[in-house]
């Protein structure tokens, strides 16, 4: 499809808009007019640029407050449109949407407005120019898809059509199942844009919350699935508004957007081609519908999400010194030192599944991640039957590939970037045996008793703002995880918005937490990150019995964050727990939580730029978020009480 991109939807100067436009390989752009009063230059010169870029002007948006209109109003609007028509020849841009009427003098008048719209449409087609005629949400008379339909088959002029917008649908809650049975010639464009669930004045939430699909909550997929079966074949075009978007560097925001119509090309083209396979022997319109469509449209087809199996490792990038701190706080954590890597400052810990690298390497990326911000996480390993296409999926969503310097005889695995830096390596599944061949055992160091942590349960990221819905939409995409709800948590100076994302086995788990004021734990850390813009803030490590596991680590001299007697107290009130196995919490500064299936029993203990969770997960899919605010309490008053 032809994929095209409105100019409010990014930050910058016209100019830089169309240069990231260009470079995510986008086919078009929809002018947003204010774009163009602000522009320093002429519309020839802009169509020059743009011609330049393999840019089509596709659309020109909006023309607002036409039809319904007392006589004299319209009489004025069309002299109005007849110099946006000249900017439009200037421009080469062949259409112009027209938006519902929002003025409190326009008339409840369906034919009023279809007989207006035609003679505009009238005055377009001797330009050979076309109109689409789009329901706005907050319309005065016109809201719905179907409202607007009605008026465009009234006004029966071959030059005018409708615009299809998923927000103004899908925040409104109407069906666009009747889309469909709309002949797909007669829909004249396409506009997508997903937003989060919000409670709240719909102009607002349009103006200030849209973002590109597979970031929000909508149910795109089925929008555009029956645009498609209606049979149109016009541009695929996103128009966001979205504050963040304003702010967030617009190379960025280009990909984001190309990346989400790609990963919503590939799903309606699965789901299309699942709807095709269906028994043959049977008559089926809707099979039928489906593969007419498939021959019809060009829809991306990327190779298919692997099935990820948990996390295969986690590798720190340090120094010397904080490669002993670490060290010694991971021996403490009951984790074996299990080897050397053969060429590089890399040492290996193990404890159960778990391994972790700790990266040394002077002249690393792993180095230079130090040196930007500090200890941190600098890549992570996902276990899966097939890292090459893994990695060739990831590749054909748009992420850049990660080639590592390798010595002889070491073992190469694909590996891509995050979002902020983080490099993702696709391991083997039998990877923990081929890792073995990169690193050779360190004789005479004696392993830490064992505390009982079996597995990586989950990691948790804190994000800047500005990364949130890149990362939610790269972790949908090119790891193929589903999002779970999203939550604010209070922290002592601000909220955290939080959502986990994971995958289907629940093997890989991420929390992407996002600090909404400057002053929270999370946000200091995020901007400690500088550019990365955020990074691993905490690793839940799982044990099958925690209490077990708490008193072997504190045995080890670990310090965990002390939660308030308070807390007790409350669980005990609110929870038929039983005084024993809350005392017994207690004094190990465990957090509780309980859902419909299971619980969730926790505690962190205390490192200096990210920290450990320990975790005992039974029937339980959450992250214990409950406990957030008295465990961010906790660390806060820790702090605190140290500095006096
Ligand atoms: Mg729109
Ligand atoms: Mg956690």
């Amino acid at each position: 499809m032809r994929r095209s991109i409105a100019t409010v939807s990014m930050s910058g100067t016209l100019r830089q808009k169309l240069e990231a436009i260009a470079v995510a390989r986008f086919d078009a752009i929809e002018l947003f007019e204010n774009d163009f009063i602000a522009f320093n230059g002429s519309a020839s010169e802009l169509r020059a640029m743009t011609e330049d870029l393999g840019l089509g002007i596709d659309l020109f948006q909006p023309f607002r407050d036409f039809e319904g209109m007392p006589d004299d109003a319209f009489q004025k609007s069309l002299d109005r449109a007849e110099r946006k028509f000249d900017l439009m020849e200037a421009l080469g841009a062949p259409l112009m949407l027209v938006c519902s009427n929002t003025s409190p003098l326009a008339l409840d008048d369906a034919a009023r407005s279809a007989a207006q719209l035609h003679a505009l449409a009238e005055r377009a087609a001797r330009r050979n120019l076309r109109i689409g005629y789009e329901a706005l949400a907050w319309g005065r008379c016109v809201r719905l898809y179907g409202q607007a339909w009605k008026i465009v088959e009234q006004a029966d002029h071959p030059h005018l059509g409708l615009i299809l917008d998923s927000f103004h649908t899908l925040s409104l809650r109407d069906n666009p199942a009747g889309i469909a049975a709309i002949r797909g010639e007669r829909i004249f464009f396409l506009q997508m844009a997903d937003a989060p669930l919000l409670a709240m004045d719909v102009l607002q939430w349009a103006r200030h919350h849209r973002n590109f699909p597979g970031q929000g909550q909508f149910d795109l997929e089925n929008f555009f699935l029956q645009v498609l079966l209606a049979g149109y074949a016009g541009p695929l075009s996103l128009e966001i508004f979205n504050d963040q978007f304003r702010e967030t560097p617009n190379r960025r925001t280009a990909l984001d957007a190309m990346r989400s119509l790609l990963l919503l090309e590939s799903q309606v083209r699965a789901r299309l081609e699942r709807e095709r396979e269906r028994d043959t022997a049977v008559a089926s319109p809707s099979r039928d519908a489906a593969a007419h469509t498939l021959q019809r449209i060009e829809l991306f087809d990327p190779p298919r999400g692997p099935a990820l199996e948990g996390f295969s490792f986690l590798e720190f990038g340090v120094d010397d010194d904080n490669a002993e701190a670490l060290g010694t706080l991971l021996g403490q954590l009951g984790f074996a030192r299990a080897g050397r890597h053969r060429t590089k400052t890399v040492t290996r810990y193990r404890q159960g599944d778990i391994q972790l690298a700790v990266n040394a390497e002077p002249a690393s990326p792993a180095r230079a991640r130090f040196d930007a911000q500090g200890p941190s996480v600098c890549a992570i390993g996902l276990a899966t039957a097939e890292p090459l296409q893994a990695a060739s999926r990831a590749a054909a969503l748009l992420s850049a590939r990660h080639e590592s310097p390798r010595g002889a005889h070491e073992l190469q695995l694909p590996a891509i970037v995050a979002p902020g830096g983080t490099i993702v390596h696709f391991v083997p599944s039998a990877g923990g045996a081929m890792l073995d061949a990169d690193f050779v055992a360190t004789p005479g160091s004696t392993p830490a008793p064992d505390a009982g942590l079996v597995g990586i349960d989950h990691i948790a990221l804190g994000l800047a703002q500005d990364q949130f819905d890149t990362w939610i939409l790269f972790a949908k995409a090119v790891l193929g995880l589903q999002r779970g709800e999203s939550l604010e948590l209070a922290d002592p100076f601000g909220l955290i918005r939080s959502s986990g994302v994971a995958n289907a086995t629940r093997s890989v788990r991420l929390v992407l937490n996002v600090s909404l004021s400057q002053r929270t734990r999370t946000a200091r850390q995020v901007s400690a990150t500088g550019r990365a813009g955020g990074g691993v803030q905490h690793i839940a490590l799982g044990t099958r019995d925690i209490f077990a596991t708490m008193e072997r680590l504190r045995g080890n001299g670990v310090r965990f964050v002390p939660i308030s007697a308070n807390y007790y107290d409350d669980l005990l009130a609110r929870l038929d727990l039983g005084e024993a196995a809350v005392r017994r919490m207690q004094s190990l500064d465990i957090l509780y939580d309980r859902s419909p299936t299971g619980e969730f029993l926790h505690a962190y203990a205390f490192a200096d730029r990210f920290f450990f969770e320990v975790v005992q997960r039974k029937a339980y899919d959450g992250y214990g978020a409950v406990n957030a605010p008295a465990r961010m309490a906790a660390q806060e008053q820790n702090a605190e009480s140290t500095k006096k």
